[in-house]
């Protein structure tokens, strides 16, 4: 069994406040930055121990956060099984794409660290992609940052097992994702804020739910996330001068004063309509 575990951080064991997480933001210390890079580090070598212990083969583990290179190499669980993505763009056969690795070899999609999509209530700094994307769509469904991975996973008919996150990012994964198994390690107070069990306890929730995702696949009772094609992706912008600038890449449609739309033959081209991110 060959798993990808997809890696964000807002979804993180014991991150409770922004500044932790969004630590590009101004004002915010080096203490503070180190902290959430710390409790990422131990949520990501807890996931893998659970799920080599669970008997995988074969595991990718990326960093996708703000497009990766918040762990530490030499500070995460060294196993020939374990390969390390630090970033979520690499260079696959010579060729730059996103999630390298992820074919149909791999058997099983996970979605750990992950926040609700953008204008969801009650989640902890919901946002799909970038502030300036006010809700995705494809094929008239609202997806997130998971829907989007998970599309992409989709390609090649993978499942998707797990997802961690607060509250409002699991209820999002159980209404997307039939089959899903999650691990809800906090919960929102308000957008910039959440609280829930310390660290080491949501750890091993979540630990549990791993292995629990790993029965589940090997039972065939997860599914990939498979939009029918051709897919129509529309993206209502934040502004109307953003739309403008969207709407002025070629093959991006017009649909109204902040929504733009584009047409794809391929899961795996989800985005690539809009920001060349995907497969060559
Ligand atoms: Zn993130």
């Amino acid at each position: 069994m060959k798993l990808f575990m997809h890696w964000d951080m807002e979804g993180v064991s014991g991150i409770f406040n922004r500044q932790q997480v969004w630590f590009w933001e101004e004002g915010v210390s080096p203490e503070t930055a180190e902290e959430g890079r710390q409790l990422l580090i131990a949520d990501v070598n807890s996931a893998v121990r659970a799920a080599l212990d669970a008997g995988v083969d074969e595991l990718i583990v990326c960093d996708t956060h703000h497009g990766g290179g918040n762990i530490i190499l030499g500070r995460m669980i060294a196993d020939p099984r374990v390969t390390y993505l630090e970033k979520s763009r690499g260079y696959e056969n010579g060729q730059l794409r996103w999630m390298p690795g992820l074919n149909g070899t791999v058997d099983g999609f996970m979605v750990p660290g992950h926040h609700a999509m953008a204008g969801t209530r009650n989640a902890f700094l919901p946002h799909t992609w970038s502030l300036e994307w006010a809700d995705f769509r494809i094929n008239g469904q609202s997806v997130g940052e998971m829907g989007i991975e998970a599309c992409f996973a989709g390609h090649w008919d993978i499942p998707v097992m797990l997802m961690q996150g607060d509250e409002a990012a699991c209820r999002e994964g159980r209404a997307q994702f039939p089959g899903i198994v999650t691990a809800a390690v906090k919960r929102a107070q308000s957008r910039d804020l959440c609280a829930g069990p310390d660290p080491e306890s949501a750890r091993r929730l979540t630990a549990e739910r791993v292995a629990e995702a790993v029965e589940r696949l090997r039972a065939g009772g997860c599914a990939p996330f498979a939009p029918s094609l051709p897919m129509t992706v529309t993206i209502k912008m934040a502004s109307v001068e953003l739309a403008e600038t969207a709407a002025a890449k070629p093959g991006v449609e017009r649909v109204d004063e902040l929504t733009v739309a584009g047409h794809v033959e391929r899961r795996c081209d989800v985005v690539k309509w809009i920001n060349g991110t995907g497969l060559p």
